[in-house]
């Protein structure tokens, strides 16, 4: 049926598409995605060939409006190069001019760097913020830790191998002692979560230079058992500070 479809592909082991997610790029009329040979080879694995839109948040509103018209008569899913669209990925424009549009809109949910290395890392999870990559500059990075860093949940930022010492050692600095795991290569060949203290990864590392893309997660703070209210006031507190 004609509509936006925003369609999870795998982080990395193929065997991760859902049989939804294949159903759907098998069948749907055209693929908007962010780069095409990413998706080229997704679509050959999965014996698809459909025209491949190329679409990211840059694009214009006059592209999302042609877009957005042909989802009045065509099936279109919604790719990312990994895992889930919109996160931290192309799609939150699209999906809101499509949904104001009265486009039909459908989620097949899949697979997502952030719930994977937080599942894998062991640490609480009954809260957690995801707050995408921490930003490249020191003094951001720093104060954005300071920020999340009273928030009772496990925070989870996506993260770069060359930027990963950097950020150990900010984390070390703002949030001394705190627990902090390591999500490398989720779902490849090198899957590996390394947890402990910032100083202790950071040692590693500097012995063993990561390579691959990397989940950081920190643990909440030790004495986290504030009620639901503070949890609330802190994180909008939080939020305030991440406005661009
Ligand atoms: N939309 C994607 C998702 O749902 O996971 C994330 C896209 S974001 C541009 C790319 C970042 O996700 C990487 O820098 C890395 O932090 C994380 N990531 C993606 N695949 C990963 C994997 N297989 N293992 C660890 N982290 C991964």
């Amino acid at each position: 049926a004609p509509g936006l479809y925003i369609v999870a592909t795998p982080i990395g082991n193929l065997g991760d598409i859902t049989l939804r997610a294949a159903d759907t790029l098998r069948a749907c009329d055209a693929v908007a995605c962010e780069d095409t040979r990413v998706t080229g080879k997704l679509m050959k694995h999965l014996g698809a060939s459909k025209p491949l839109w190329r679409y990211d948040d840059h694009a214009s509103a006059q592209d999302r409006a042609r877009l957005i018209g042909a989802m009045r008569t065509q099936a279109v899913a919604l790719v990312s190069d990994a895992g889930t669209p919109l996160v931290s990925d192309p799609g939150f424009r699209l999906v809101r001019e499509a949904r104001a549009a009265g486009v039909p809109v459908v989620t097949l949910p899949g697979p997502c760097a952030a719930v994977a290395g937080l599942t894998l890392s062991g640490l609480p999870n009954d809260r957690f913020l995801f707050a995408g990559f921490l930003p490249a500059k020191e003094k951001a990075r720093a104060d954005m830790l300071a920020a999340l860093g009273d928030i009772p949940a496990t925070l989870i930022f996506y993260e770069t191998a060359p930027r990963l010492a950097k950020s150990l050692a900010a984390i070390s600095a703002v949030l001394p002692g705190r627990e902090v795991a390591v999500a490398r290569e989720l779902t490849k060949l090198h899957e590996e979560c390394r947890t402990g203290a910032p100083d202790a990864l950071l040692a590693h590392y500097a012995a063993h230079p990561p390579r691959g893309e990397i989940v950081l997660l920190i643990a909440p703070p030790a004495e986290a058992a504030p009620d639901a209210g503070d949890a609330e006031a802190q994180l909008a507190a939080a939020l305030e500070t991440m406005k661009p």
